[in-house]
């Protein structure tokens, strides 16, 4: 399109909630083929709730685990983290990050500290491996979708949570109104499978395809892939999935509750959290590439 009709619809995508950084983003949004998603915080709105935490060990008191967890979760930047410092707080648990030492964060997996003497890992399943622990304990009411988090500490399991988030509104609408325009969407996510399929069955099935536990390096890998096929967007807020956006045709980054370095990869900024704004998106940039002035 011509300098005049990029800058009307730069102009125009930025009144509707779309920072687009330079006018070559508008062309390839126009001829997109996949659309890929990040699940916790892009798809979901990130604001987590502990429904069940439990020690699984007769030496570890309940609260003593709380506030571990909850000091270490201070350290994380993951969605979760608030809603187990909350759940901590309700049980008049204050966090005391600064008797965290040696934290580590393990992307896509959990994190790790060391509080008390004692070295606590929380996580998704994969973290057992980190704790050197082959036991993958069960809950109650685990089943349905919910994330299970798990807890770790001296090689054995110490506790275990079951936390949910909820779709955002919109969300199962803007993937059909992407079917609508052609365009395949996909989810990525580092979350289980079961939390996965449980989070598309909310959206009615709207998403084509469902990659679960995955790591940052596998979503940029299968990012990768769909290159092969089409011009490929990432949807994601930077948590976990930096490599993804960086790999993408285009990388789209949530705005508000997005990490700076999410908006920092991001080629597009959605600059509110509703993301039928995309199909809009997709739709003006269409309109723009068969303008001629
Ligand atoms: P998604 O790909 O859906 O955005 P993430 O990659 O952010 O999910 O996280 C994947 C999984 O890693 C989470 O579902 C969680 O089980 C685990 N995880 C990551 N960070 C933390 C943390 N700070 N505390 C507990 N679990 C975590
Ligand atoms: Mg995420």
């Amino acid at each position: 399109s011509t300098p005049v009709v990029t800058f009307c619809t730069l102009t125009k995508a930025a009144t509707s909630g779309l920072l687009i950084k330079g006018g070559d983003y508008i062309e390839i949004l126009a001829k997109v083929k996949i659309m890929a998603f990040d699940k916790t915080g892009t798809i979901t709105s990130g604001e987590f709730v502990v429904m069940d935490f439990q020690s699984l060990r007769d030496d570890i008191g309940l609260n003593t685990l709380l506030y571990w967890v909850a000091s270490i979760e201070r350290k994380s930047s993951h969605p979760m983290a608030d809603a187990l410092v909350d759940y901590g707080r309700s049980h008049s648990v204050e966090p005391k990050p600064e008797n965290v030492e040696e934290f580590q964060n393990f992307p896509g997996e959990g994190i790790h500290g060391k509080i008390d003497g004692q070295d606590i890992y929380i996580g998704n399943r994969k973290i057992a491996l980190r704790a050197n622990c082959d036991t993958v304990p069960t809950i109650e009411g685990g089943k349905g979708g919910k994330t299970i988090g798990y807890i770790y500490s001296g090689g054995t399991p110490a506790g275990i949570f079951t936390i949910s988030d909820t779709c955002r509104s919109g969300a199962a609408e803007a993937c059909r109104e992407l079917k609508k325009l052609g365009i395949k969407t996909a989810m990525l996510t580092g979350d289980s499978l079961a939390a996965a399929l449980h989070t598309n069955e909310q959206l009615k099935q709207a998403l084509e395809v469902v990659h679960a536990e995955l790591l940052p390096e596998d979503k940029a890998r299968i990012i990768t892939k769909f290159k092969t096929e089409g011009s490929t967007v990432m949807v994601g807020d930077g948590i976990n999935d930096a490599p993804a956006l960086a790999t993408a045709d285009i990388g789209i980054s949530m705005g508000i509750s997005g990490s700076a370095l999410a908006q920092e990869t991001g080629n597009i900024i959605l600059l509110s959290n509703d993301i039928r704004k995309l199909a809009k998106a997709v739709k003006l940039a269409r309109r723009a590439n068969r303008k001629v002035i």
